[in-house]
């Protein structure tokens, strides 16, 4: 099966545990405004790539991945859900760890499309979801996306024992950097298990020039970049959240 790919690194860094070899899909159905790849939006700007061309391509950089594997990201990698299936069963094939970068957004509980996503999970060993705000209107926002699709996804695969889950979530002025926001989200978080891992991502600008580039105005231009001790304070207070939840005691918001 082919599937359009937007660009691939090779051996990447932060996208899941040790080196990965990461695959950037193309499609997008959200607008996120601190989204650093508006290129990926656009499906057919991706480029055609078979899942055998990609995995072959991965063995040259095998010995490097022993303690990694292969990360799909995007875009969405979720709009092309049955290509990412693929390539994620023929890589357990090849006994390649797998990880899905997603937001969870176009999934429902009631969709005809649940199967496929079954399908997914039984080749997926970790999911970087990423949960972009934690409140309904502001999500919409923010990503012009509707935040029900998210959570439904994160608690769909939190009844599957076999997925490891890692929350990603980016902080930014105005929008998610603030005491509520940041302990709602913490409350929510808390009443899953298997999450193993919360990344707090502070904002930077470095797009701006991409978005110069394709003629697309960019939303954020006097929101300041955020740092490294933001995120320790945002981290703090989305544990204490999941800490309130953990022990059964009333939200705080
Ligand atoms: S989900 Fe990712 S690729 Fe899509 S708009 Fe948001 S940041 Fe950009």
């Amino acid at each position: 099966m082919e599937g359009y790919i937007h660009s691939i690194e090779s051996m990447g860094t932060v996208d899941g545990p040790g080196l990965r070899y990461v695959v950037f899909t193309s499609g997008c159905p959200l607008r996120c405004k601190y989204c650093h790849n508006p290129d990926t939006w656009d499906i057919k700007h991706g480029k055609k790539m078979s899942v055998t061309e990609i995995l072959d391509d991965l063995e040259k950089y095998r010995e490097f991945l022993k303690d990694g594997g292969l990360t799909v990201s995007g875009g969405e990698p979720l709009v092309q859900i049955d290509f990412v299936t693929e390539l994620f069963q023929l890589a357990k094939k090849r006994n390649i760890h797998t990880c899905l970068d997603t937001s969870g957004c176009g999934f429902n509980f009631s969709t005809d499309k649940l199967q496929k996503f079954d399908n997914l999970l039984k080749y997926t060993d970790l999911i970087m979801m990423d949960i972009k705000h934690i409140e309904h209107d502001k999500y919409k926002v923010l990503t012009g996306g509707n935040l029900q699709e998210s959570l439904d996804f994160l608690e769909y695969i939190s009844k599957n024992p076999n997925i490891v889950i890692w929350v990603r979530h980016v902080i930014l002025k105005e929008y998610t950097y603030n005491k509520k926001s940041l302990y709602k989200l913490g409350y929510h978080l808390g009443q899953y298990s298997n999450i193993k891992a919360i990344d707090i991502l502070p904002y930077h600008n470095m797009a701006i020039n991409k978005y110069e580039q394709l003629g697309i105005e960019y939303p954020l231009t006097n929101t300041p970049p955020m740092n490294k001790e933001h995120a320790k304070k945002a981290l703090k207070i989305v544990k204490i959240g999941m800490r309130d939840r953990l022990l059964g005691n009333k939200p705080l918001f």
